[in-house]
């Protein structure tokens, strides 16, 4: 018997029906014996829902004030969903009790739509569990040493569950979603992508920092600091299947490195719509110049990602970077109008239509030629690169967005990710 986490997304929680049937699993897991704590998402398409109210009224510039607002409209979908999850459990006559973030409370930094979680309180929680409650916190916020409710960032109740079972040293964090563990890539997008029984804390770390969303980046990344276990699967399995069987199924974010795992030089492939490419043509190729053009785009609080300079001509040279798409207006304007300017910068152009395509694996830190054979899989289906970057376990390269699927399916089938793995 243990304390365990329960994680459950949108669209598990998308009607009442489905939140009546995770009251119905929750209530499995408790008269088992186990101590439940439960964070929810907002009902599927919530949180889309008010901020789109938001953005019908919000002023053209974001000031940090009007990004106050907006998480204070935001964190509202998790605040219904766990009152609503709370009274199911109460239909189920199981003790039961919600709390918003700023109750528990959990701690946030003050970085509205991106906070960070500090540190959450336990005693309040460690008490109710004590008198045998299920307790329910919601998902996706937290409260800032001011007393404003701040929020995550898309996909931040993945965090907030993570977080909670790092709080109070839980047994098991087990995020239940719509799909059925962590695949070798989206299965929305290539139908023969495999389920992963086990995968890296590692190559989970990459997978999600390259665009899986199947869990948010900053959850892996505590699961890894305090070592909380941690389980993808399925919340659409019959609420009713052997607790024993749900508690092995999914996939699990293992610590260690197995012998299966070596096996696999390529375990998965991510992609990202979320960027867009500048390039500042004509530039004098001399000491400090990436510096005047990515030195102001830092100090506007734009994240740079891939980074290209390329060989100079007649003491100029051209350089790309790729940006969040969300800042993309921001910093062309930034560069056109500032820094080009400063520079002497013949042109910069740009180009948000373009995608991310990376392949994961540990095996590629002990495997040559793994990103040349990516290379081929590419040129065979005639798809131009325009960018690549590089770490130990992972290739990313940076295509057009029309190719983006037919990449991802390629890549799926030239290192096998189709075929079931050997010992699996
Ligand atoms: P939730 O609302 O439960 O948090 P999300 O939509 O955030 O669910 O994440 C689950 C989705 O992640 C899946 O429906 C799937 O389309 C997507 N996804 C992307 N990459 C992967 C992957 N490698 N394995 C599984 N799902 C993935
Ligand atoms: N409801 C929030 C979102 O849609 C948080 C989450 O679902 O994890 O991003
Ligand atoms: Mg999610």
């Amino acid at each position: 018997m243990g304390l365990i986490v329960h994680k459950y997304g949108g669209t598990s929680m998308g009607s009442t029906e489905r939140i009546r049937n995770v009251a119905k699993r929750v209530a499995k897991w408790a008269r088992a014996g186990h101590q439940m704590i439960v964070v929810p998402s907002a009902m599927s398409g919530e949180t889309n829902r008010l901020l789109g109210l938001a953005k019908e009224l919000q002023p053209a510039t974001m000031t940090p004030e009007a990004l106050r607002e907006l998480d204070a409209i935001a964190a509202t979908g998790e605040q219904v969903s766990v009152g609503l999850l709370a009274l199911a459990l109460q239909a189920e006559g199981l003790p039961a009790v919600s709390y918003s973030g700023w109750q528990v409370p959990v701690h946030t930094d003050t970085a509205y739509t991106k906070a960070r979680i500090s540190s959450i309180e336990d005693e309040r929680v460690r008490a109710d569990l004590a008198a045998g409650k299920v307790v329910i916190i919601t998902g996706f916020q937290g409260i800032d040493d001011l007393g404003n409710v701040t929020t995550l960032g898309r996909g931040g109740s993945d965090t907030s569950a993570v977080a909670v079972a790092a709080a109070l040293k839980a047994d098991e964090c087990l995020i239940y979603t719509d799909v059925d563990g962590v695949y070798t890539t989206d299965p929305r997008i290539v139908p023969e992508a495999r389920r992963l029984a086990t995968i890296s804390f590692e190559e989970m770390l990459e997978m999600a920092s390259l665009g899986s969303k199947v869990l948010q980046i900053r959850s892996v990344e505590f699961a890894g600091k305090y070592r909380v276990p941690l389980r993808v699967l399925s919340s659409f399995t019959p609420w009713d299947i052997d607790i024993a069987e749900e508690a092995r199924s999914g996939t699990l974010i293992t610590f260690e490195e197995d012998e299966k795992m070596e096996q696999a030089v390529v375990s998965g492939i991510a992609f990202t719509r979320d960027e867009a490419k500048i390039t500042v043509m004509g530039v004098p190729d001399k000491p400090g110049i990436a510096y005047q053009i990515l030195g102001p785009v830092a100090d506007a609080n734009i994240d740079i990602d891939v980074i290209i300079q390329n060989v100079s001509h007649d003491g100029k040279t051209d350089f790309s970077f790729t940006v969040n798409r969300g800042d993309y207006p921001r910093a062309m304007d930034l560069l056109k109008n500032q820094v080009a300017p400063a520079t002497g910068a013949a042109q910069v152009i740009g180009d948000p239509k373009i995608c991310k395509v990376s392949i994961v694996g540990i095996g590629m830190r002990s495997h040559v030629g793994v990103a040349s054979s990516m290379f081929r899989a590419l040129s065979e289906e005639g798809i131009n690169i325009m960018m690549i970057s590089t770490s130990e376990i992972k290739t990313s390269v940076v295509i057009a967005e029309k190719y983006m699927e037919l990449a991802v399916r390629a890549l799926h089938k030239a290192f096998d990710l189709d075929q079931p793995a050997e010992g699996a």
